[in-house]
């Protein structure tokens, strides 16, 4: 039987699935503060259908898309763990899903109270003092980041445009110094994947606002000579900029603002468990220290005398407001019940699995697949399909016969640096027998590349649509039924 694909095809006349409050109110009185033409003339055409169908409806297709309750998503860098229902359970309490973004402070004092407390915990973890939770994704962060360090360097009096970033980072390090308006310039990682002091030295002078890295980096490797690089950069009056989307690898071992770094971006939706991976509502909150601290965007939540929290608008050196009323709340919530049911010692322990994961699946993974920097990674780390290449079978083929196994693809072709990139991020919610059912799916889809690669360069197989022209979907999305 043919799954039809829109509610709107199952829609019978007269049948329904919901019911409405009882408003106490006739139609009358209700369209009474309508003005006449705003009020509809037809009916809306909405479909007609029955409870269960509409729940079986919504729930067939959250199965045909892979999300992490449905199987294992090692997309490296992203973080996808799981993320624990109480958190939402959390989220979802009345006076937090209730309360009105322009309700004033003295009625939103408990949500108030979830954002100083959550900042509090994001200072404990990465050592700076003064947090922003506005920023609502890494990127925002980041561009966040930048306007601070611009505004720092315009009150030094000094026109600095350029900003030095490694060649294994993310692009949106670079799209985000374009955005405030410097220059990025890029330096290459050493042959073991980090960046070595003298290259640093080699760019670095008083046209430089500051450097941006990522520890780990995307290579999934901890880059040990931090505190040298941040030297070098603050000698010559740069800033140090901590891209903090791996921070799910340092918790409760390294505090970027402990060994001088000046800023950093968390990803809420990332390390501290918001479920993410369809452009949804993420949280990008930054760390500073105290010194930038005034740059902060505003509001800045602050305590009074009386030790009342409240949002101060009044902050002469603030780089301005980011983002409508304070970022997205709910995620705040779910960061801090999070954090609140891991503890200190589970944030560190949560940093420790994942490390141990990664190099335990790294190690199922090296006979069959080329590992170009052979090294003890942090939380994720990259393979090369250069081996399979050879057989006329690309990573991308890899990936799409992954999902015939019900696993997500690794990020593919990132970082640059590496042809064939597979980088792969198993994270600490995965089950050693999860790890080890990859590493054998991984081994049999090397065997297929050798042996039938057109079982590989076909697939997949198995799922409700095979390839799909991805840029073609963003570029003419259309999602009108009629017409
Ligand atoms: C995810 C990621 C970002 C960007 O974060 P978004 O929330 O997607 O904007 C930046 N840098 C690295 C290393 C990342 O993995």
């Amino acid at each position: 039987m043919e799954d039809k694909v829109l509610i709107y095809d199952k829609s019978v006349p007269g049948r329904k699935g919901y019911t409405l409050p009882d408003t106490h109110r006739s139609e009358e009185q209700i369209l009474a503060g309508l003005p006449e033409k705003l009020r509809r003339t037809t009916d809306a055409a909405l479909p007609e259908v029955a409870e269960p169908e509409v729940v079986r409806h919504f729930v067939n297709l959250s199965v045909k898309n892979h999300h992490i309750e449905r199987g294992f998503y090692p997309l490296g860098s992203c973080t996808m763990k799981y993320n624990p229902k109480l958190n939402e359970v959390a989220a979802s309490y009345r006076g937090f899903r209730h309360q009105h973004p322009l309700a004033p402070g003295s009625t939103s004092r408990g949500c108030l109270e979830v954002m100083w407390r959550l900042s509090e915990h994001l200072s404990e973890i990465s050592g700076f003092p003064g947090i922003s939770l506005q920023p609502v994704a890494g990127a925002h962060g980041e561009f966040a980041g930048l306007l601070i360090m611009r505004a720092y360097h315009k009150e030094q009096g000094s026109g600095r445009r350029k900003i030095i970033i490694p060649d294994s980072a993310h692009g949106t390090n670079p799209a985000s110094v374009s955005s405030v308006g410097y220059e990025a310039i890029e330096i290459k990682s050493n042959d073991k994947g980090i960046i070595d002091t003298v290259v640093v030295e080699a760019v670095m002078d008083d046209e430089v606002a500051g450097m941006m890295l990522t520890n780990p980096n995307t290579l999934g490797l901890f880059e040990s000579n931090i505190a040298e690089i941040a030297d070098i950069v603050h000698a010559h009056g740069g800033l140090m900029y901590m891209d903090g989307a791996n921070l799910n690898a340092n918790m409760g071992v390294f505090r970027p603002g402990d060994i001088g770094f000046d800023m950093m971006h968390f990803n809420l939706h990332k390390t501290l468990s918001t479920p993410h991976g369809g452009g949804g509502p993420g949280g990008g909150a930054i760390g500073v220290t105290k010194e930038l601290q005034k740059y902060l965007p505003v509001p800045v939540l602050e305590k009074n005398e009386k030790g009342e929290l409240f949002f101060n608008y009044d902050r002469p050196y603030s780089i301005g407001r980011l983002h409508t009323f304070y970022g997205n709340f709910a995620n705040m919530v779910r960061a801090y019940a999070y954090i609140r049911i891991m503890g200190g010692a589970g944030l560190r322990k949560v940093s420790e699995n994942a490390v141990i994961n990664a190099n335990y699946l790294k190690e199922l993974l090296r006979k069959d697949y080329d590992l170009p920097f052979d090294a003890h990674c942090m939380h994720e780390f990259v393979i090369s399909g250069n081996r399979q290449k050879k057989l006329g079978v690309k990573t991308s083929d890899i990936s799409k016969r992954l999902l015939d196994f019900g696993v997500h693809a690794p990020t593919n072709y990132f970082p640059l640096i590496v042809p064939e990139a597979m980088m792969i991020e198993p994270t600490e919610t995965e089950t050693r027998e999860t790890l080890e059912r990859f590493a054998s799916i991984m081994e049999q889809i090397a065997r297929e590349a050798e042996q039938s690669p057109e079982t590989v360069t076909s697939a997949p197989h198995s799922t409700p649509v095979r390839r799909l022209d991805e840029a073609g979907a963003a570029r003419t999305l259309d999602v009108n039924y009629v017409g």
